[in-house]
């Protein structure tokens, strides 16, 4: 059986902190889109971990940890990533990577900095960590394969090409020193070295693992509101959030995708540029900052601090029906414990329409937000394990978002950790 687990919003909804839940009852995880360009936080027994490619769950030693070949490969940084975590006496995790993956290129990097750095106040808000460079060149036709790195005599002629086509663009357009054949060959041999434990055919393991019945979890990355399609175009990451794309990231038919868990955090935060119509500013967004996630609302892969805003219906409404929710698991609830009132957006204005459809991008750009403000419940609710203990306010939050988008409220998340959780039966 395939689950999958994916984001609502903007990313940072809790989706590592639900799967390393999830992943307790499960066999595999499998990471299918996206690279290391944003981060799950997990707290657990053995520390408080910032997971960038590796799959949630690394900490369990019953688990198989895939990276899918939809995922974007920066070689180095997973291998240190499994190195970090051994350091702190987590056991060697089981960690198989995808032969059809695609490798992050230094020069992805390095072309992700220097168009950042040339459009100025114009830019992305990327992360730098060269996903965008890398997917172009994958649709371009002209990334590598980890399987390629055992074809020599493929790889010889393939970077000769890269440094025809990079080359132009380095020195003219950003005045950078051009690539050479040479390093790009000794880059690839090295990734090949450290790679190689780890190479696998996932796509027939993971075939063969539902066939038999193993449990498997999609961990998705950023959430809908990022996806390149469906999302806040062009402010959007470059590969596909939706559990959706999962059936390709992963290498599975996608009827075997039965749940779609979809994480959507109680109230909303974002990184990076684009419209986003539930921002708050000022103090008010500095203490939902401070008092946000565990340990305050920043980057787990920058350390940027995140954009700040009210729950969103009318954003979440739309990225729970792309996702295809099957559950919603409403997470951080606790942080708003300490407001009188909670303002919840409801609808957009658009020039002088109340509409509760989320619009494209210029559109969007032009929408008030409409806020219906609900009582806070004002205490402490972790520690809760069932439903009927909440405080009647916080009950009246949820069932208010739950009307409002339209998709079943099945698991609130009321803390970090991983039994901080309410499971809760909807009709
Ligand atoms: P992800 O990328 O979707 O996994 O989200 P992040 O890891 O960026 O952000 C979630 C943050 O909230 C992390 O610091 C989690 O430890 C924390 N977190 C997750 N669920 C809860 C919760 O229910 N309550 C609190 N207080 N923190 C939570």
């Amino acid at each position: 059986m395939v689950q999958a687990v994916v984001g609502a919003n903007w990313g940072d909804e809790g989706k590592g902190k639900i799967t390393d839940m999830l992943a307790e009852k499960a066999d595999i995880v499998v990471r299918f889109q996206g690279g290391a360009n944003a981060g799950h936080t997990i707290v657990n027994n053995y520390g408080k971990f910032a997971l960038h490619t590796l799959p949630s769950g690394v900490f369990y030693s019953h688990i198989t940890n895939v990276i899918g070949n939809g995922v974007a490969l920066n070689i180095p940084l997973v291998v240190k990533e499994v190195q970090e975590i051994v350091d702190r006496g987590v056991p060697m995790p089981k960690l198989l990577i995808s032969d059809r993956a695609q490798i992050v290129m230094s020069y992805h990097i390095l072309f992700d900095q220097c168009e950042e750095e040339r459009l100025g106040g114009k830019s992305f808000g990327s992360t730098k960590s060269g996903i965008a460079p890398f997917y172009a060149d994958k649709f371009s036709k002209i990334g590598f394969q980890v399987s390629e790195l055992f074809h020599e005599e493929l790889l010889a002629d393939k970077v000769q090409r890269i440094c025809d086509l990079k080359n132009p663009i380095l020195e003219h357009l950003y005045h950078k020193p051009a690539l050479t054949p040479e390093a790009l060959l000794e880059e690839l041999h090295t990734y090949r070295d450290m790679v190689k434990p780890f190479v696998a055919d996932t796509a027939a393991f993971l075939y063969n693992a539902v066939k038999e019945g193993k449990i498997v979890l999609l961990e998705g990355q950023l959430g809908s509101l990022k996806d390149p399609d469906h999302g806040i175009y062009p402010m959007v990451t470059s590969s596909s959030t939706l559990a959706g794309y999962g059936a390709i990231g992963a290498g599975i038919p996608p009827y075997e995708i039965k749940r779609v868990v979809t994480v959507s955090k109680a109230y909303s935060s974002a990184v990076g540029a684009g419209a986003f119509v539930s921002e708050i500013f000022g103090d008010e967004a500095d203490e939902l900052r401070r008092r946000g996630g565990d340990g305050g609302e920043f980057g787990a892969t920058t350390g940027r601090p995140r954009r700040m805003g009210w729950f969103d219906c009318v954003a979440s409404k739309y990225g729970c029906r792309l996702q295809g929710a099957t559950d919603v698991a409403f997470t951080v609830l606790d942080v708003l414990g300490y407001l009188d009132e909670i303002p919840v957006c409801v609808g957009y204005e658009i020039d002088g329409e109340v509409t509760t459809d989320f619009p494209t991008t210029a559109l969007l750009e032009k929408a008030k937000p409409v806020y219906e403000t609900l009582p806070g419940w004002k205490c402490e609710i972790r520690g809760i394990k069932k439903y009927e203990d909440l405080p009647e306010n916080c009950r009246k939050y949820i069932e208010f978002v739950e009307k409002h988008i339209g998709f079943p409220i099945t698991m609130i998340s009321n803390g970090p950790g991983r039994e901080d959780i309410i499971y809760r039966d909807v009709k």
